[in-house]
């Protein structure tokens, strides 16, 4: 008899919950990853973040290898195939469980009901671990039962929660028995998996694994968290922890992150330290808004949170589209941001928030046009975070910023990139205006005018927002 463990986005040795407890029953494991066709397609993941996977899968091979825990690959087509061949690997390797670490976006909880109802029903255990929350969703809730709306409330009540729990990270699991006559798929194996899909390797940007996820971790603990706070917002600065791969695939575990955030504020939950408080404010929001897909499931189905914002006239114009998806809307900073992203699959957080909001407070885009494009992008694409920041800059969603409040792009830029720094990099042609004629250039050859007017596209779409129906409690 063996457990078999369901490797997912949680492509990590240490403090994995679903992998620690079946080794601890002391049976042997068996390791699986299932690779899915239409998945792929449906939730548009990035070609750079399918090859972080790829990366990832090679280096976890090997570390399982050294724990005698073999893994073995399935490929199919479409989700339904999943919870069959999981059942046709558990009986071949006559497993008596299967574990898997939770995930929440509606989709990925269908198919856990499906692979848990099928292996159930053939009489292998099904346990599902919580590990890409440090609370499970449900867990937070106000006096009344219900969940949280707005984000300062979920955290003080997140913090309260959290806060007695002792953070202590697992260990990886014991080395096994290893199990007779199986042997781990091949290096060309998990390649062969990714065949057909268009891949991208950003190993230059970002190295694959959970070694380099800690090492990330421990400097930007050692050398930046104390700035964080002051330095965060300025794209210039490599003052963020670029941790948000790691995260997705889930290399890192929050609980990891936490447990590092403790060690250096001598265990001071919010106290003191400017900087780390406002890091674990940003886990917490990774954490709310992976709250947020449970507590509110019509997210999951394209729809807005708000229900009355779904009234808004969108705009459907591919050429404003495709200009932005290109960096060629006039309007530098806007334009730095999307070749960054485009480049490297990754874009700072005050960037991310200034350019959905011109697309779709400026251009009165859908925000899913934008939503769509960043996953198809992003090497961190997370549906969750991804979601949240999107309804969040387009005023439709928990937490929103109010439809009136609508950044100026050239005002962000002056203020976040005031020495036009980050839009010389990504914007050589620019690279010989002052500081000041940097964020709103002259008529020049090279470079486009910008493709909307700011001030008149801000003032419609207040007005736009106004007239829609009342928000129905
Ligand atoms: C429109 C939009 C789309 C986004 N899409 C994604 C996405 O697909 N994947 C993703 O991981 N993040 C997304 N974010 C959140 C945020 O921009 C990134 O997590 C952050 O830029 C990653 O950089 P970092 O690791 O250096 O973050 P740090 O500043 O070091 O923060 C630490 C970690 O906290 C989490 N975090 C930080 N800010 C947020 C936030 N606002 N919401 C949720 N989690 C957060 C991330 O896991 C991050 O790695 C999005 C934000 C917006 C506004």
């Amino acid at each position: 008899m063996t457990a078999l463990v369901w490797l997912r986005h949680d492509l990590r040795v240490r403090d994995n919950p679903a992998l620690f407890k079946a080794a601890e029953l002391g049976q042997g494991v068996v390791a699986v990853y299932v690779h899915c066709d239409a998945y792929v397609h449906q939730h548009t993941i990035a070609p750079a973040q399918l090859d972080f996977v790829r990366r990832h899968l090679h280096i976890i091979i090997k570390d399982l290898a050294a724990l005698n825990i073999p893994l073995l690959i399935i490929r199919v087509q479409k989700p339904a195939e999943v919870a069959p061949e999981l059942l046709r690997l558990a009986q071949a390797v006559k497993a008596e469980y299967c574990y898997f670490n939770a995930e929440y976006p509606l989709n990925e909880l269908n198919r856990d009901l499906a692979v848990n109802q099928l292996l159930r029903d053939h009489g292998i255990l099904v346990k599902r671990c919580h590990d890409r929350c440090i609370v499970p969703p449900g867990m937070i809730r106000n006096g009344q039962g219900d969940p949280y709306k707005v984000f300062t409330a979920f955290k003080k009540k997140w913090l309260q929660t959290v806060m007695p729990v002792a953070m202590q990270p697992l260990a990886a699991p014991a080395k096994q028995v290893a199990p007779a006559n199986l042997a781990s798929a091949s290096i060309d194996e998990i390649d062969q998996l990714f065949s057909g899909h268009e891949l991208r390797d950003l190993s230059v940007f970002w190295p694959a694994g959970e070694d380099e996820a800690y090492r990330r971790l421990d400097r930007f603990i050692e050398t930046s968290i104390a700035r964080y706070q002051d330095q965060r917002d300025f794209p210039a600065i490599d003052g963020t922890s670029s941790l948000s791969p790691y995260f997705a695939i889930g290399s890192l575990s929050p609980r990891q992150a936490v447990a590092a955030v403790l060690a250096y504020t001598h265990g001071e939950w919010d106290g003191g330290d400017a900087g780390a408080n406002c890091w674990l404010s940003e886990l917490i929001w990774r954490e709310f808004y992976q709250h947020v897909v449970v507590d509110y499931p019509q997210v999951c189905k394209r729809k807005a949170m708000q229900a009355h914002t779904e009234a808004f006239p969108w705009r459907y114009d591919k050429t404003l589209f495709a200009a932005w998806c290109e960096g060629k809307t006039g309007i530098p900073i806007i334009d730095a941001a999307m070749r960054q992203l485009n480049a490297t699959g990754w874009m700072h957080n005050r960037l991310r928030m200034v350019v959905a909001m011109f697309l779709t407070k400026n251009c009165q885009i859908d925000w899913r046009w934008g939503e769509d494009y960043f996953m198809s992008q992003l090497i961190d694409g997370d549906f969750a975070a991804n979601n949240g920041g999107w309804q969040w800059s387009a005023s439709t969603g928990t937490d929103a910023a109010p439809y009136f409040r609508i950044f100026n792009p050239v005002s962000q830029s002056e203020r976040f990139d005031p020495n036009g720094e980050f839009i010389r990099k990504w914007i050589p042609e620019l690279a010989h205006l002052s500081n000041k004629q940097i964020h709103n250039p002259p008529a020049l050859t090279n470079y486009p005018r910008p493709i909307v007017d700011l001030s008149a596209s801000r003032k419609e779409t207040i007005a736009l927002f106004a007239q829609l129906p009342p928000i129905k409690h």
